[in-house]
Parts: C-alpha cells; structure tokens; sequence
C-alpha cells in the first residue's frame, strides 16, 4: 500500500491563501452546483452537552470536492479568551476516499457565512443599497462588513450591540476601513433609514421588530442558527419574502421561521425560495421595491467544502501548510 499524506493547513494557513473576494467566488461556485442538483448534503446533525452545541456537516459536489465539517458552538467560551465557534474541515479524495486535507474550519466558518450573506444582499437587496445596520458586534458582525464592503454595498454602517464598548469599537474599526460608521443606542435606530440588516446575534428572543424595518430592506438574519434561537419577531417574518440556503433546514432549525409558524404569521408549509436558485435565476429574487426581503441563513457543509477545496488548491501550488502521513 502507498503511504497515505494529508495536508494541514492552520488557520494562518486558510488566512494566507484565502482572500474574502476568493470565498465569495468559491461559495457562489458551491450555490451554482447546488442549484444544477450536484450536492449531496444532510440537514445537519446537531448535538449539545451541558456546555455548548455540537455539529457534523458532511458534503459532497461533483466536481469540487467531498468532506465535513465538525463545528462546535460553546457560548462561554468568550469569558475564557477563546473564539465562541470553532471548526475543522476534512477533506477526502471524491475517487478514493482516502482522506486528503485537514484544515482549521474557524475562519472558514466566518468567512463563509459573510460570504453567503454578501451573495445573499448582491442577489435580493435593491440596486441602490449601500447603508447597513449590524446588530451585534463579534465576529460574524466584522466578516459581514468585509464582505459587505467587498461587493460595493457599503458606504454607511450604523452599529448596534448590547454591550456598548463593543459596538464603540466595531464601529472604530469600519471606519478604519473608510466606512462612515455610527454607534446606534437602539435597534430602532439602527434599522430606520437601512437598506440591508444583518443580524448576527445569539440571542433568544426577537430582537428586530416589524416595525424597525423600512419598506425595501433586505434582512440577513444570520445569528438565529438553532431552534432554541430567535432574532426576528414573528410579525416581521410573516409579512417578508423568505430565502434560505435549504427548505429541509429551514423547516427544523430555523428558529425564526418555526416561531412564525407557531404564531400563525407564516402557514404551516410556508413559501420558501433558495437562494442558489436566485443566485441562477435572478428573476426569482427580489419582486419589487417596496418588498421586505429576509436570507434565513443557517449555513450549509458545501460552503466550507467549497472554500476548504479552494484553500488546498492554493495551499498545494503554493507550498503552504505541512503535508503528515497517517
Ligand atoms: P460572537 O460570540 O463573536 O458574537 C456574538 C455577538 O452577539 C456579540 O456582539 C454579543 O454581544 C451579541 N449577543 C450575545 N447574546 C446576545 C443577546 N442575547 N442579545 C443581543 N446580542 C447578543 O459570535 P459570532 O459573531 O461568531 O456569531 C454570531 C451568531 O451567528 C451566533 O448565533 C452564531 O451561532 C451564528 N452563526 C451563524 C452561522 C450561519 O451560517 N448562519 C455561522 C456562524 C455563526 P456582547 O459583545 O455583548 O457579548
């Protein structure tokens, strides 16, 4: 038998050969074969221990790669100085199967998501959006003002957080980037006059009320990834065109959406539109201007397969990372 080789790759190592303008084409990528019904991929297997969330993201696309993700979600992990998400990617060889790569899954998890979030806007936000409120302030809000800035949809960002020195800060930091940034004291405030609204929060109960979104706003609500969590109110759910990244996902963890089911403001079967299908079929997008568009994002495995397949492109013609034999 030959000697089987994997390559790692740090997060450094994912830093180094994987830029937000290349995961926004690796991900889009991944949505096209999504949509031409060339992925493979389960409602993801979640389990949780009395500290945190466990979960298990197998994939497979023809034609760019198979593997998984394990990602844990750990909340208190912030007080003890450690990221609150963390993650590897496997990747095995689609002839084979023989296992090929193993790569740090935490920055692809955030650059992923603001990914899918910046498709998400380019795809269903009006042609003329460019001010943004962030409703939360860790590390999916700063990957969703890269990605934003990155597509060209963000001239003005209003922040708001619950803690206020963290959206001091954030805010500081866009405008380092050459984003007109504020700090917003409420929710209200940060919505009202927003083209797109990206929540990015943990939080257990609604948060963005039908009334904090202007007719025309495009909402990313990103941060409500389990049952248990909710960032919209029902209300405002209800009177929106959804999207998702899969209807099965949809229906058994979103959050928001089952609690508008539950509340009578969506039917029991409601109308959910994918967004790989916009992604290839724009007409099947945004209906007019005054329309309240929400991407319920949940994540898929083919996000980081598709990013950690890129990553080891890059890695391998650059001689990045460390190759181990197993
Ligand atoms: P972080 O821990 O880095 O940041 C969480 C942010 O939410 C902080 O600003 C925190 O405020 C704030 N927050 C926490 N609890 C509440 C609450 N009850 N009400 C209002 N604000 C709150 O997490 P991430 O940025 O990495 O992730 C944010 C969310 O996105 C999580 O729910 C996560 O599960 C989800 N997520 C979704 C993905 C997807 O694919 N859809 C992928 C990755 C993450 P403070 O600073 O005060 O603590």
């Amino acid at each position: 038998m030959s000697e089987r080789r994997i390559l790692v790759l740090s997060e450094a190592d994912v830093a180094a050969v994987l830029p937000m303008p290349d995961v926004i084409e690796a991900v889009e990528r991944g949505l096209r074969a999504q949509a031409q019904d060339k992925v493979v991929q389960p409602v993801r297997v979640a389990i949780r221990n009395s500290a945190g969330f466990f979960g298990s993201m197998p994939c497979s696309i023809d034609g760019i790669g198979l593997g998984a993700k394990l990602v844990t979600f750990f909340p208190d992990n912030a007080k003890h100085g450690l990221h609150t998400h963390n993650a590897i990617v496997a990747l095995l060889d689609p002839q084979t199967g023989v296992p090929s790569a193993l790569l740090d899954g935490r920055l692809i998890t955030e650059m992923r998501t603001a990914a899918t979030s910046a498709i998400a806007t380019k795809a269903l936000a009006r042609d003329d959006a460019s001010i943004a409120a962030m409703i939360g302030t860790g590390v999916q809000a700063r990957s969703h003002i890269q990605a934003l800035q990155t597509i060209g949809m963000l001239r003005e960002l209003r922040v708001w957080g619950r803690t206020p020195e963290n959206a001091t800060r954030l805010a500081d930091w866009a405008t380092g980037l050459g984003i007109k940034s504020s700090v917003a004291p409420t929710i209200k405030e940060a919505c009202s006059g927003a083209h797109v609204i990206c929540t990015v929060t943990p939080s257990a109960i609604p948060i963005v009320e039908e009334t904090d979104v202007d007719p025309g706003t495009h909402v990313n609500a990103v941060g409500s990834s389990a049952p248990s969590m909710q960032e919209l109110a029902p209300a405002l759910v209800g009177k929106a065109r959804l999207f998702v990244d899969t209807v099965e996902g949809a229906k058994v963890e979103s959050g928001d959406i089952l609690a508008a089911i539950r509340e009578g403001k969506l039917p029991a079967e409601p109308e959910l539109t994918r967004l790989c299908d916009v992604v290839v079929q724009p007409s099947s997008g945004r209906r007019s201007a005054d329309e309240i568009t929400i991407f319920k994002s949940l994540g898929m495995a083919l996000e980081d397969v598709a990013c950690a397949a890129v990553a080891v492109d890059r890695a391998r013609s650059g001689n990045v990372g460390t190759e181990l034999a197993i």
